[in-house]
């Protein structure tokens, strides 16, 4: 009987990588070349780059049979990229990996040991966050602690989006699809048995960090609100609060008025109920307001990513939403002069 080798695709989301994808590859290879029993692919997620990194990608495909890559028709963010790739796997297990080798490619063989000892998945953690800026770590760790107390999703505080997955996992992320994505409570929602492995923090031996504050404030915000409608019951729970305050106060002011008459002009307490109820009222709309939005973008129904070009085989790459409608639209646009 022939010996069936299991298959690893490697997931790596690339955005402006010029400067590390070599880098990344011979030492990720070094590695991979020695384990054994697995056959081991990689699809690389050029996600719109603006340099060299699509040209790169078409070079090592060629050399190396065993990479293959997607190229979006512009940046949609590395949640698509992400996506994307999952949806274009076909092997027993999937690794997702940064392609800037902050993401130890050591550690894959810990990984590979534990999801064969039964895990549904290994993920890593990393140990510290030196090489971040202080405002970020900090804000990072209030992220997690609101987003840990309001959503019942409970999300590791140091995980990073490196790990290793069996397909039953990952075919149960991809029943997700979601435009807003938010994978590292995904990752949580759909459960599964996972290993932390922790590590130490690597810094970006080249290029830089396509994170701005603005950018993982907002993150942050989407995966609050992706997975908890706490914020809502909040602000209703405050509504209840303030009216019941507000009545008591409407009673006193009554009584005082039908006995003691007209009273002082009131001058600060007006200005500070109204300042006090104005504030609540605008947080309670921009919260509103972040709700509608989700749904909204969610009631577009957009494909959340578009292809231009890949060398994957035609029949491999599936629409970037699953098909709902019995007459889905057209959502990829391939460069057929790069198919096989
Ligand atoms: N990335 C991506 N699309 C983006 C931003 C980033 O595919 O819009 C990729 C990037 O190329 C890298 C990974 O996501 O492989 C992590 O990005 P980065 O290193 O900028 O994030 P950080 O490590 O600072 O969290
Ligand atoms: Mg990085």
């Amino acid at each position: 009987m022939k010996y069936h080798k299991k298959t690893v695709d490697i997931v790596v989301p690339c955005y402006n990588e010029e400067d590390v994808l070599h880098m990344f590859y011979k030492e990720t290879q070094k590695i991979l070349d020695h384990i054994d029993g697995y056959h081991f692919n990689y699809l690389f997620i050029d996600d719109g780059s603006c340099d060299k990194t699509l040209s790169i990608l078409r070079e090592l495909s060629i050399t190396y049979s065993h990479i293959t890559y997607l190229s979006f028709s512009r940046n949609f963010g590395k949640e698509a990229g992400m996506y994307a790739g999952l949806k274009h796997t076909t092997a027993d297990y999937i690794i997702i990996m940064d392609a800037d080798l902050q993401h130890p490619p050591s550690l894959i063989p810990t990984m590979i040991q534990a999801i064969e000892e039964g895990y549904d998945c290994c993920a890593a953690m990393r140990l510290s966050r030196t090489g971040e800026s202080k405002i970020r770590s900090a804000f990072s760790r209030i992220f997690y602690r609101i987003s840990n107390q309001l959503t019942d999703v409970k999300m590791e505080q140091n995980a990073v989006d490196f790990r290793i997955m069996s397909r039953q996992m990952v075919d149960s992320i991809l029943e997700l699809s979601e435009v807003q994505r938010f994978s590292k409570g995904i990752f949580a929602w759909v459960g599964y048995h996972t290993k932390w492995i922790p590590y130490e923090n690597v810094k970006r031996p080249a290029g830089k960090s396509k994170w701005s504050f603005w950018g993982l404030f907002k993150y942050a915000i989407d995966g609050i609100t992706a997975f908890s409608i706490a914020p809502l019951r909040l602000v209703s729970t405050m509504g209840c609060i303030i009216s019941l305050f507000a009545f008591i106060y409407i009673v006193i002011t009554l009584i005082q008025t039908l006995i003691f008459g007209i009273d002082v002009p009131g001058y600060v307490t007006t200005l500070c109920a109204v300042l006090f109820l104005g504030g609540i009222m605008e947080l309670s709309i921009g919260i509103l307001g972040e709700y509608i939005g989700h749904i909204y973008m969610e009631a577009k129904d957009r494909p959340i990513y578009l292809i231009k070009e890949t060398n994957l085989p035609k029949k491999c790459t599936s629409a970037s939403k699953p098909a709902q409608k019995p007459t889905p639209r057209n959502e990829e646009n391939y460069d057929t002069s790069t198919m096989e």
